[in-house]
């Protein structure tokens, strides 16, 4: 690894930037800064009457890219005062590029008087505006043209939508810095080539950190100022437990890390001795501690931690990184993967909930298309109700898998009664059809659960019991909808706060009418990965936890200290609480002690 520049040189100074840990550990190598590569640019002529669409999808690209300005514009306040003014500067300087200007205009010609593709447009008129500048012979001008390609580089990638395909490429080690990282870039990471990596936006809960927690990559999101700070190769060391990211670490820095690691890499150790203990309470109270899969890789991962079941299969990996969509019989056979995989063990498979910060290429035009607010448009179950012939298909590969092993339907974003009984209907309709075919399915139905992530189906917990046969109560949503909190906003992050009174409430009141109705209660929130809310979710009456592979080891370790009847005598006294700092404090004493 290198410290230090080779023969003479001088070296480069020590710099540390601060974001948010979102994914613990440490990571130390070679920086790949993934935007400054060149994009392959498709070029192909548009027919007469496809200009107006071409235009439209520039128009599209266009305001993408103001938006993303302004945002890191927005972010780059937080850096100290004469790096903010200079970042401004400059990002003013290219939302002017974008605003009514030759540029634009250039574009726009190209495609309805030459009827050139709109990537291959920009592509050309960026050429013809950085020639003319470089022609001046000025030296001002001349920066203004590398500022014009770095400009239409932003909006190629728009257009293209290229995920980060060179990420699949890059030496052993390295580090990957961006300005953004979707879900989808990052299910792309090999753990075996990626140490871990750093951007500029994205927070704690958003689902490139849950993907990152999945992969077990080190990893720090909302770094204010750190593509201005580094250039590919440097050394860089990304500390997912603090949210520090040194750049061009001194020789003691990276000693003091290493150290660090071994650390961490001797607690795992241990950690894993604990695989094959039961997940039991001082009391004798037994804990279920089931397995979140973001990616079907992870099946090794959940067995090797002990999983109990899968508690949450997010589907929408199938539906990444691709043009198309995936049919019944594709998705069957990557779930029978994961049924066959369990052994026995329940398989918990939640429909598809692409939206808000998941998206996927084939449905980019449909979900939450010219939504003002994604967050809350057409999404997750939403989605599936409209698009039947999606909801159809997935419901069909799933009742198919259940032939192999058991295995539960689970609906994300549930709101209302209606939408249970629509799906019910939908089953229905679906079974029908496979026994029609002779097909083998799960016999009896699959169990349908409910996600409860959204305030006013825990409010109306009750009713949804009614028609539930279980309930998984999603957190990360929970907190977000409850607090309008965005939970991949790195600026709003430090209000995102699991332990708010409103939040734990909610919690409470669904739990007690899943008990009241003697249906099955979940936890497969970020919440139940973390071993601070462990006491405080027992206490509650929680007795299955889904969680990241990795988190399952700490959890249990925890689940192991305690006794079940001091935690319930905690939480009662949490729950009389209204201040969240004294509720943070109560059970972190009761933390310390236990
Ligand atoms: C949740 O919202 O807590 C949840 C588990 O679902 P996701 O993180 O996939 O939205
Ligand atoms: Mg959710």
């Amino acid at each position: 690894m290198r410290t230090e520049p080779p023969g003479g040189e001088k070296p480069k100074s020590e710099r540390v930037l601060h974001g948010l840990g979102i994914s613990a550990g440490v990571a130390i190598g070679p920086a790949f800064i993934s935007d400054d590569g060149e994009i392959a640019v498709p070029e192909y002529r548009i027919p007469a009457d496809g200009v107006e669409r071409e235009l439209q999808r520039f128009a599209a690209a266009l305001e993408a890219a103001l938006k993303q300005l302004r945002k890191l514009k927005g972010k780059s306040a937080a850096l100290p005062d004469s790096a903010a003014e200079e970042m401004g500067y400059l990002l003013d300087a290219h939302i002017a590029m974008l605003t009514n200007s030759r540029l634009v205009r250039g574009v726009e010609r190209r495609i309805a008087e030459e009827r050139v593709n709109a990537e291959r447009a920009v592509q050309i008129e960026i050429g013809a505006i950085g020639d003319s500048f470089a022609a001046m012979g000025d030296a001002y001008l001349a920066a203004r043209g590398e500022d014009i390609r770095v400009v239409g580089a932003r909006l190629i990638r728009n257009l293209t939508k290229t995920p980060y395909a060179a990420l699949q490429h890059v030496a052993e080690g390295t580090i990957i810095l961006a300005e953004e990282l979707t879900p989808a870039d990052t299910a792309l990471m090999d753990p075996r080539r990626i140490a871990g990596f750093a951007a500029v936006l994205g927070g704690p809960e958003g689902h490139t950190a849950i993907m990152a927690r999945a992969l077990g990559l080190p990893a720090v999101l909302g770094v204010a100022g750190l593509l201005a700070q580094v250039e590919g190769g440097d050394t860089v060391i990304v500390d997912g437990t603090s949210g520090a990211v040194v750049i061009n670490p001194k020789r003691e820095t990276v000693a003091r890390y290493e150290a660090q690691q071994e650390t961490l890499e001797r607690e795992e150790r241990q950690i894993a001795r604990l695989r094959r203990l039961p997940a039991v309470t001082r009391d004798a109270v037994e804990i279920t501690l089931q397995a979140n899969l973001e990616l079907p890789r992870e099946l090794e991962q959940a067995l090797a931690a002990g999983a109990e079941g899968l508690g949450l299969v997010r589907t929408e990996f199938l539906f990444m990184n691709r043009e198309d969509l995936p049919d019944e019989e594709e998705q069957f056979e990557a779930y029978r993967g994961l049924v066959r995989g369990m052994g026995g063990r329940p398989v918990t498979i939640r429909t598809l909930d692409i939206g808000g910060d998941k998206l996927a290429a084939p449905l980019a035009e449909t979900v939450g298309a010219g939504s003002a607010n994604p967050a809350l448009g057409l999404r997750a179950i939403r989605l599936s109700l409209r698009e039947r012939p999606l909801l159809d298909a997935q419901l069909g590969a799933i009742l198919r898998a259940g032939a192999d092993g058991p295995v539960r339907i689970l609906l994300p974003m549930i709101s209302s009664l209606g939408e249970i009984r629509k799906v019910r209907e939908a089953l229905a309709q679906v079974v029908r059809r496979l026994k029609r075919r002779g097909v083998r399915i799960a016999e009896p139905p699959p169990p349908l659960g409910v996600m409860i992530e959204i305030p006013g189906a825990a409010l109306a917990a009750d009713a949804l019991a009614a028609e539930s046969d279980f309930f998984a109560i999603g957190t990360n949503d929970l907190v977000q909808y409850t607090l309008a909190i965005d939970r991949g906003d790195e600026q709003v992050a430090h209000l995102y706060n699991p332990l708010h009174p409103a939040v734990l409430r909610l919690i409470q009141f669904a739990v007690e009418a899943a008990l009241r109705a003697r249906i099955g209660v979940s936890l497969c929130g970020e919440m139940a990965g973390d071993p601070r809310f462990t006491a405080l979710l027992l206490g509650l009456g929680i007795r299955d936890l889904s969680m990241a592979p990795g988190k399952i080891g700490r959890v249990k370790q925890r689940v192991r200290a305690l006794d079940i009847v001091a935690a319930g005598r905690r939480a009662r006294a949490i729950m009389d609480q209204l201040d969240d700092a004294r509720i943070a404090s109560l059970l972190d004493d009761f933390n310390a002690l236990a």
